[in-house]
């Protein structure tokens, strides 16, 4: 297998001398395991967290280990009843090309005639159902109701504003230049698509919640969670889903301490301000499998993939990812 290992810890931005590319012989598969080729390797922003050392929800990736990731893979040889050879699967193996792998650990089989196995990493697997899931127990979005989202053309947020609009609600995504809000507001129907690195954002996202907003779906924080503060209604919900605008971040911002400004608010409009890590809902994942299944079949959900080809090419994409330069959930075809 070929495979790339955090080689140290990131200071701020990720560079590529924080990875190394290493191969490795596998063994045969023993009882119970099944070896997999990865045709798909996710990349996430929750892998910038992963490079870091200290408390997290998930223990750090050490430091000469192979890079955390959610797959696709192909069964190349089995030893578990389970699995047999040309089975598609979704896994957590990881920046390489092959894994050995406890068939016990696979979260589940593919059929690539339901919808194409690369959904599995984006609009139909953990960030689709990030989105499902944070709606659902945090956001409730309510028909007439107004929502904002922003990474709206990547696969949290994408699927956020279109779940949110067949509940009834009225729509504002954000997003990163012309081409992402061309797409939020045309493909994926979003009522409003605001780019928030334009001058006067804040004035143009005022202007385009007349009745302020009831449900803010957190994905980045920064610029984007100030500017939407203040026009947080009564009883507004705030899933806490991400941050990805603070992941490179070392220390804190300078600037006056605002946080007994941001708890006044809290109390004073009645705000639900709720962090959610998506595995916090087991339950709830089979309800997202089958609509999620009916939405994709029925085209009721759009979604978007940016492929970029070769494992070496996987640090570069996820530097990228961090700041704005994949457009759509970002795989890397390794097959
Ligand atoms: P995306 O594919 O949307 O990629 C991240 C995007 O964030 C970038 O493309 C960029 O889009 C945007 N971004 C980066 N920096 C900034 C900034 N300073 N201000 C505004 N936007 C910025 O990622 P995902 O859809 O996979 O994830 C979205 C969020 O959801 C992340 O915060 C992630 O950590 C979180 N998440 C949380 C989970 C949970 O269980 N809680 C599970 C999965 C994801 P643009 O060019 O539009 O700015």
């Amino acid at each position: 297998t070929t495979r790339i290992v955090l080689a140290s810890r990131p200071q701020g931005e990720p560079t590529p001398a924080n990875f190394r590319i290493e191969q490795a012989v596998l063994p045969d598969p023993g009882g119970g395991q099944v070896l997999l080729e990865n045709v798909y390797l996710s990349l996430d922003p929750y892998m910038r967290g992963r490079m870091d050392e200290g408390r997290s929800y998930a223990a750090p990736v050490a430091i000469g280990a192979v890079m955390d990731g959610g797959t696709v893979a192909r069964v190349i040889a089995s030893r578990h009843p389970g699995f047999a050879e040309g089975d598609w699967v979704l896994a957590h193996a990881g920046w390489q090309t092959h894994a050995l792998v406890d068939g016990a650990s696979l979260r589940r089989k593919l059929d690539p005639a339901v919808a194409p196995v690369s959904t599995a990493l984006g609009v139909y697997g953990m960030p689709g159902f990030t989105a499902y899931a944070g709606l659902h127990e945090i956001g409730k979005p309510q028909a007439g109701e107004t929502l904002v989202v922003a990474a709206a053309s990547g696969p949290v947020g994408a699927t956020v504003g279109q779940i949110a609009k067949l509940r009834g609600a009225r729509v504002v995504g954000i997003a990163g230049g012309a081409a992402k809000c061309a797409h939020v507001a045309g493909e994926l129907g979003f009522d409003v698509a605001l780019d928030h690195r334009a001058p006067d954002f804040a004035e143009r996202l005022r202007a385009a919640v007349p009745d302020g907003i009831d449900v803010y779906f957190e994905n980045v924080g920064g610029a984007v969670f100030e500017a939407v503060l203040p026009l947080l209604n009564d009883f507004a919900r705030v899933p806490v889903c991400g941050l990805v605008a603070h992941y490179n971040e070392r220390g804190r911002p300078p600037g006056p301490d605002r946080l007994p400004e941001l708890m006044a608010l809290i109390l004073s409009r009645h705000l639900t301000v709720r962090g959610f890590i998506q595995r916090d809902f087991p339950a709830l994942y089979p309800a997202f499998l089958a609509d999620m299944g009916r939405w994709l079949a029925a085209g009721a959900i759009a979604y978007r993939e940016d492929v970029i080809h070769g494992l070496e090419q996987a640090p570069a994409g996820l530097i990228g990812l961090l700041a704005g330069r994949n457009f759509g959930k970002l795989l890397v075809k390794l097959v």
